[in-house]
């Protein structure tokens, strides 16, 4: 036995999250390491989503009122159940929606341009959605040049001083990943929201790679709004409702999309034609819920709960540490670049490593039982899940990786990248 597969089983031994691995449906794979994408299945959120089908079955149209999980009050509810996971009060966070959405109804509400000061503060390295969320949003207000991108030196990481020398007098408002998609860079949203708000602009966080795997303070760190997705970390499902979060301070204001849902419970069904904005982050809902893309959270969220975000953070940290050691041993004689922060205060819950052939490591690691997913050019994620993935996993996963690269196996496939990346 080789001394990274000992120190594997004797890490596996000593952890107190193994017991969550059975309780995931692992699918075909031998081992999973893309919960950073689409999280796995889990035997309590399948319950919960047949419980949500019973109520259905079994109240009708009552079920939006009736039994232990009134629909009515489901957003509510799974906001609740992940206001520690972002360190915000109950009342601040909601399930509604998509992330993309969210970034519209949230920015849509919070911006106010003046003439001199309307431009949006981004990163040249955010995912697409954000971007076109924000551009459209400009193009709207008529501040179609709005849109100022902090560049990158390396197209991989970006410097916080970098991104402060950028808040100037012409910036309202800015959004910016917690964790970047790719690198897997944390940036330090304490500091950069001081920063924000000494220079009186508004600022919000894309969530979407550290809930779930990352602990956040946004309350603590008066963060003015952030939206994130469930189905990435939180094991929500295909598609299921995003989340939100908008700093009580700003509940005051008139939301931009209204609809019936952000409308106060006790008028709502009064039906009358003015809107009675919802005093609380309730407000932010537009129609009514999608209920089924709610219901495994109620399963999936109780193991964040019951684990502690805090213990899943430093089992995530201890299986990337692994990693990276071992493919630093192991493959020491094969140039792959390890892309992602070394430093635990800068690396979120993922690895991205680089190589040429990337695009055909991928589909090697695929066609022998290894899920990561590839990012073009020339970049492979890796991301080993706290709740289901043991260090042993890890191990065979690196150790595949090398029978790969010792045999040129990535040489059987083509180097691009599939329709779905
Ligand atoms: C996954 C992800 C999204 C996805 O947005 P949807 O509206 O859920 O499709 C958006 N932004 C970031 C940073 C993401 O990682």
């Amino acid at each position: 036995m080789n001394q990274w597969l000992e120190k594997a089983r004797r890490k596996d031994e000593r952890d107190a999250l193994a017991k969550y691995k059975e309780e995931f449906y692992l699918g075909d794979a031998v081992y999973y390491m893309d919960g950073n994408s689409l999280g796995l299945m889990s035997r309590r959120s399948e319950q919960s989503m047949l419980d949500v089908m019973e109520d259905w079955k079994n109240h009708g149209i009552d079920g939006w009122t009736r039994g232990e999980r009134p629909w009515f009050y489901m957003s509510e509810r799974i906001g609740a159940m992940m206001a520690d996971l972002v360190g915000a009060e109950k009342h601040e966070v909601l399930a509604t929606s998509s992330t993309t959405m969210n970034i519209h109804q949230t920015i849509r509400t919070l911006y106010r341009p003046t003439d001199e000061r309307y431009r949006i503060l981004v990163d040249d390295l955010n995912f697409p959605s954000d971007i076109y969320a924000v551009q459209s949003i400009l193009e709207d207000y008529g501040y179609g040049d709005g849109m100022v991108k902090v560049p990158s030196d390396d197209s991989h990481l970006l410097a916080t001083d970098r991104i402060i020398d950028m808040m100037d007098e012409s910036i309202a408002l800015i959004l910016l990943p917690s964790v970047l998609y790719r690198s897997g860079q944390v940036l330090e949203m304490e500091k950069l929201t001081r920063k924000a708000h000494e220079k009186g602009i508004v600022i919000g966080f894309d969530l979407c790679h550290s809930i779930g795997s990352v602990p956040h303070h946004l309350k603590a760190w008066d963060v003015d709004f952030a939206v994130w997705c469930t189905y990435k970390h939180l094991n929500g499902g295909p598609g299921s409702v995003a989340g939100l979060y908008v700093n009580e301070k700003h509940h005051h204001h008139p939301v931009s999309l209204k609809g019936w849902f952000g409308n106060d419970k006790e008028t709502q069904f009064d039906m009358k034609h003015t809107f009675d904005q919802a005093s609380d982050i309730s407000q932010y809902q537009v129609g009514t819920p999608h209920i089924f893309s709610m219901a495994p959270l109620l399963g999936a969220l109780e193991m964040f709960d019951e684990a502690g975000i805090g213990n899943i953070r430093q089992k995530s940290l201890e299986l990337t540490d692994f990693m990276i050691g071992m493919i630093e041993d192991v493959l020491k004689d094969h140039d792959i670049d390890i892309v992602t922060p070394k430093s635990h205060d800068d690396r979120g819950g993922h690895i991205l490593i680089g190589h040429p052939q990337a695009a055909g490591i991928n589909a090697a690691l695929k066609s022998k039982g290894v899920i990561p997913d590839f990012r073009a050019p020339s970049y492979v994620r890796i991301a080993p899940v706290a709740l289901y993935n043991s260090f042993e996993d890890v191990h065979h996963t690196v150790m595949i990786l090398k029978e790969i690269m010792d045999d040129r196996l990535y040489e059987q496939f083509d180097n691009k990248r599939g329709v779905i990346a």
